[in-house]
């Protein structure tokens, strides 16, 4: 089947006012100023929330 009426440009574009997409959100480290993802270990200093402890890699 085909539609039987054309979309109008009035309903096509309420149809995509729905469509837009966000940027992504960026955080900047606060050690060294790198533009980094929040919640995610900086890729230059690898600073990492101190109160939030991570698994330490002991040697031995
Ligand atoms: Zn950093």
């Amino acid at each position: 089947m085909q539609p039987k009426k054309n979309t109008s440009r009035s309903r096509k574009g309420k149809r995509r006012s729905h469509q837009a997409i966000t940027p992504p959100h960026v955080d900047y480290c606060p050690k060294c100023g790198a533009p980094r993802k929040s919640h995610y270990a900086c890729g230059r200093c690898g600073y990492v929330n101190p109160r939030v402890s991570l698994p330490v890699e002991e040697e031995s």
